[in-house]
């Protein structure tokens, strides 16, 4: 019998399940040993809740220990893990649930939903008498493991379903790129609703036998008061602009961290020179979507390059869409299989040969660097989490007032890009951005609403009636 996502999870606590795997903002040490226990427990109260091999299981809670139990306990029950970002609003979760529609809802609070769902102190004080052991259901390598929502071009989020293989074959190559070792302490800063939160830095730790200290957000205070017992940290070019921010990021803070890394947004040349200039190290840029996990990375090893995402991972293969520049196009052991309930898009989001469409202009150099240009889809990204105009725009053009809106990404020292609004009035109406603003965040989750709004006449458009979002930037640039 084998279950190939909880057998690689569960390893470290065959091998030593004394050792610690979590520790979190009280103090409290996990071990892998607690990390088999717990998670056998609630995957024995997960089947009590008639949950079944193939389910999707939500959850929309508070970053904690218990988010890599329960997804553990999914794994070894063959339940779809389903994470949700926890600032989406009633409006965006309830259409996200009804694609989904989950077997079980696991969150922090009861909420007005058409679904089985318990709260996750509920679900572990249930687990709490149940049994330490459990036989995990057997699972191929096709079998889905996980669905992460991503914003599509259309403003519809798409459930990207991940495969078991997948998600075992990216965690192995990746934690062998970066020399993931039991010995590394990871300062855990990130969101664990996305890949770069769950996978990237949590699977890739367990597998290792490492350590992570888990903090429930990017708080400086904290993460310089960590930052000495830690071996690794993960960010997005965000994280390590607000760091530089501050004088006490030192040398000497970073002299027992052997690895930054980063990801999810294009980070500056400016960035990886002053953080070089200040702590002597060199952020290791690595790329990937949350279709792909991670598809290429500067080595740990040997040259780094900044303004570049590195070298194609072990078993990746990339190619351009273009002589010099084009879209990046790949195939590799981790690309998902396909969009939950959109057989559609396998035709519009993969080549006629079968390569995944990244959506990223880029190039490749005489080195085998990939370095990304820009983007074909018109991708906002802010703070490392994206935003996809589509949506924005969509729900901009439904509130009372606006004729239509344009929504795009300026330049922002903090948010690396910050959404900004256009809007047009309808006929007779008068317009405010601090309202807009606000009706917006009804709606929208907080990272997807506007920081600012700006009312003009009209739309740039081009002769085919298409906005034209470059003189967009332009005109708002100058403002
Ligand atoms: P997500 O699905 O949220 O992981 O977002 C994937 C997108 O993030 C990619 O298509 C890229 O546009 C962008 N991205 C990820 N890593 C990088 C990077 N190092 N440099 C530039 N863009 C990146």
């Amino acid at each position: 019998m084998s279950n190939p996502l909880a057998d690689l999870l569960l390893s470290w606590s065959r091998r030593d399940g004394s050792r610690p795997c979590i520790r979190n903002a009280n103090g409290e040490v996990w071990t892998y040993g607690d990390l088999a226990d717990r998670s056998a427990q609630i995957a024995n109260t997960l089947i009590a809740h008639n949950v079944q091999a193939g389910d999707r299981v939500a959850v929309q809670v508070e970053k904690c220990p218990d988010v890599f139990t329960l997804n553990i306990a999914c794994a070894r029950v063959g339940a779809v893990y389903v994470p949700l970002n926890s600032t989406y609003t009633h409006h965006e979760l309830l259409g996200l649930l009804e694609d989904a529609c989950p077997a079980l809802l696991v969150v922090d609070a009861l909420l007005d939903v058409p679904f089985q769902q318990v709260t996750l102190a509920a679900l572990l004080e249930q687990s709490a008498t149940a049994p330490t052991t459990y036989i995990d259901v057997e699972r191929s390598d096709d079998d889905p493991a996980a669905m992460l929502f991503t914003s599509g071009t259309t403003g519809k989020p798409k459930g990207a379903v991940l495969s078991q293989s997948n998600l075992v074959y990216g965690t192995s190559t990746l934690s062998a790129f970066w020399g993931m070792t039991e010995n590394d302490v990871l300062l855990h800063t990130l969101p664990v609703y996305h890949v770069h939160g769950l996978f990237v830095a949590g699977y890739n730790t367990l597998v290792t036998g490492g350590c992570m200290v888990l903090l429930s957000a990017f708080d400086i205070d904290r993460i310089v008061a960590e930052l000495p017992n830690c071996t690794v940290l993960m960010g997005v070019p965000t994280h390590y602009t607000r760091l530089l921010a501050d004088a006490r990021f030192t040398r000497e803070l970073v002299s027992h961290t052997r690895l930054f890394t980063s990801g999810s947004a294009p980070m500056l040349a400016t960035t990886h020179a002053e953080f070089t200039q200040r702590t002597g190290a060199q952020i290791v840029e690595r790329y990937g979507l949350t279709e792909t996990y991670i598809l290429t990375s500067n080595p740990v090893d040997g040259a780094r390059k900044p303004g570049t995402v590195g070298l194609p991972l072990p078993g990746v293969e990339l190619r351009l869409d273009g002589l010099e520049t084009g879209e990046i196009q790949v195939k590799s052991p981790t690309v998902f299989a396909g969009y939950w309930n959109r057989p559609e898009l396998r035709g519009t989001e993969f080549s006629a040969d079968g390569w995944f469409k990244t959506g990223d202009i880029g190039r490749i150099d005489a080195d085998g660097y990939v370095e990304i240009v820009g983007r074909s889809k018109d991708l906002i990204i802010t703070g490392g989490l994206n935003v996809y105009p589509k949506e924005i725009e969509q729900a901009l053009d439904a509130l009372p007032g606006i004729l239509e809106s344009a929504v795009v990404g300026l330049p922002d020292p903090d948010f690396g890009e910050a959404v900004t609004a256009v809007v047009v009035a309808e006929p007779g109406s008068t317009l405010d951005p601090a309202e807009i603003r606000y009706q917006a965040r009804e709606v929208l989750a907080p990272f997807k609403v506007p920081k600012s709004v700006h009312v003009v006449e009209s739309l740039p458009r081009n002769a085919l009636g298409k906005v034209e979002k470059a003189r967009l930037r332009e005109m708002l640039s100058g403002r």
